[in-house]
């Protein structure tokens, strides 16, 4: 044994100790809501179960929350509204930053934890944590300016705007790095002043119930973060017709951001909506291909390919597509599917099963529309016997193709070649998303001119995905409405209100004088 297989073997060891008696404690407890800052039952007394991807064993009873839970938790949030928007945003911003201490202080039991939950890597989970309490960070340094305005004057006006938080606000996630993906919402809400009702994805309850409990026992008052758990259908829908919740921030499919749209309208909630994405990567001849080729297998075999920024399309030049794809799939046979918790692994199980059947359903598409599954397109027996599928490669294909136009969301590649450049912006707009686009070139004037071109709303040239939090984050088309990051976020969770002053020299019209 290598001392490097040596040392891995002792992380996951140590990860797995890490883990143990957490599940036991999860398992003895079971999940509840976190509901005006207590720990609550469902008040039918309703549970599902959750079960990790990794063996299928159960890992939890969850409360599972209907139009009653989101109700009271509504009010909490609306009890909870005046006195936290009031408070100094100094105050808030300190409350916030031990947010952050504490997340920093438990990164090790989320890491396993998400890991258990999702089937994510170690590799990509040991740091979510960290990231997340970075993002109640960079948002608590901003709750000082979050009033921040404009000042418009006119000849006769002291034009002056200013910002007011929103009001409670619903926050539903999916199940693709939970806890990390949460905060980027979860933490801008709370320093804009507004009170928050979250609904995690049922697939993977586990971290949301920490993230409550973590936010509360830092001192953030009752009522501040409430959490319900339970099914989109249910406890989503009531959070997006709830009169009391005056925005919906949202994460997940195209489909389910349609039908919260058309739920929230009666009561004319604000929407904003990070979707789905068939994202391209392009590499043109001139490009530095030995980092394309890390960056092309890094940005769809990581997380699972279960990441709404994956280049699941390769779009490569002709001239060159023989080789790079000779070389891209020598990497992917090599990719070590394994373990979640085994830091050598690069790809874990997925979610659940009836995600595995989505993907594994595209093998068959693949093969039926005329493409070639050039590595993978199979389950995988691995450790525990959960939800594993080989990383798959899919060449030979053409735009039109259902797996050139769907989210496979898994480990699943399609390569499509083209000719030039504007064949190249062509196919990769011919999608119905619009989130990310990844170009890869040596001359910078056509990386800025696909760029212009590409209809995505998150373009990086010679780089994967490196996330900058003051950056505009989200999609274009069926990919999302609305930018979180930065000040964007605040615009959101935030009215913003005009003030005028006259200085008292305008003339005033006199009716009936
Ligand atoms: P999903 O839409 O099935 O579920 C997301 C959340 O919505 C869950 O909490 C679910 O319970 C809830 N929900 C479902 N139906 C609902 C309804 N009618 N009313 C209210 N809530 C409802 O998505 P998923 O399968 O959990 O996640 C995968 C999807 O998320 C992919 O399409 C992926 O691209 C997308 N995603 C996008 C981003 C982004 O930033 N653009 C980030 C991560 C994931």
């Amino acid at each position: 044994m290598t001392r490097a297989s040596g040392d891995s073997a002792a992380i996951f060891k140590a990860n797995q100790d890490r883990a143990a008696p957490l599940l036991a404690k999860l398992r003895a407890d079971g999940i509840g809501h976190m509901i005006g800052g207590g720990t609550v039952a469902a008040s039918n007394g309703e549970v599902f179960e959750t079960h990790s991807p990794i063996s299928g064993n159960s890992l939890a009873f969850v409360a599972r929350g209907d139009a009653a839970d989101i109700d009271l938790a509504a009010q909490a949030a609306q009890r909870a509204f005046k006195p936290w928007r009031d408070m100094p945003a100094t105050a808030r911003k300190k409350l916030l930053h031990k947010v952050a201490d504490a997340i920093v202080a438990r990164a090790d039991d989320i890491a396993v934890l998400e890991c258990i939950d999702t089937g994510q890597a170690h590799r990509f989970m040991a740091r979510a944590a960290i990231r997340a309490a970075e993002n109640f960070r960079f948002f608590a340094d901003r709750a000082t300016k979050a009033r921040d305005g404009l000042n418009t004057p006119s000849d006769e006006h002291w034009n002056v705007s200013t910002r007011v938080p929103i009001g409670p606000v619903g926050v539903i996630t999916p199940w693709n790095t939970p806890f990390m993906l949460s905060t980027w919402k979860i933490a801008p809400a709370l320093a804009a002043g507004c009170t928050v009702v979250h609904k995690p994805a049922e697939w993977s309850p586990v971290t949301a119930d920490l993230l409550a409990k973590i936010v509360k026992d830092a001192g953030v008052p009752d009522g501040v973060l409430n959490t319900v758990h339970g099914y989109g259908e249910e406890a989503g829908k009531a959070l997006t017709q709830h009169p009391a919740i005056k925005a919906i921030a949202f994460v997940g499919e195209s489909a389910t951001g349609a039908a919260i749209m058309a739920q929230g309208a009666p009561t004319l909630k604000r929407v904003h909506f990070e979707l789905g994405g068939k994202n391209p990567v392009i590499v043109f001849d001139d490009a530095d291909l030995d980092r394309a080729l890390d960056a092309v297998v890094f940005m769809i075999y990581s997380l699972n390919g279960e990441r709404c920024t994956s280049s699941s399309r390769l779009l490569i030049q002709e001239s060159i597509a023989d080789k790079f794809n000779e070389r891209l799939a020598a990497r992917v046979k090599t990719l070590k599917i394994g373990h979640p918790l085994d830091p050598a692994t690069e790809v874990g199980p997925l979610i659940h099963e009836t995600h595995l059947e989505k993907v594994c359903s595209y093998f068959d598409i693949a093969r039926q529309d005329g493409a070639t599954i050039a590595v993978g397109g199979k389950p995988f027996d691995g450790p525990g016997g959960g939800h594993y599928i080989e990383p798959t490669l899919v060449t030979g294909a053409h735009s039109t193709m259902r797996v050139a136009q769907e989210e496979v969301f898994g480990p699943f590649l399609t390569v499509i070649p083209f000719r030039d450049e504007a064949d190249a912006i062509e196919i990769a707009n011919s999608v119905q998303y619009g989130l990310t686009g990844y170009v890869w070139t040596g001359d910078m004037g056509r990386g800025l001119r696909v760029a212009d071109a590409l209809e995505a709303g998150m373009i990086w040239l010679n780089s994967e995905n490196v996330r900058h939090l003051p950056t505009p984050f989200g999609g274009m088309k069926a990919s999302g409405i609305g930018r979180d990051g930065g000040d964007y976020s605040f615009d959101f969770y935030m009215e913003t209100k005009h003030v005028s002053l006259a200085k008292g020299t305008h003339k005033i019209q006199r009716l009936g004088a």
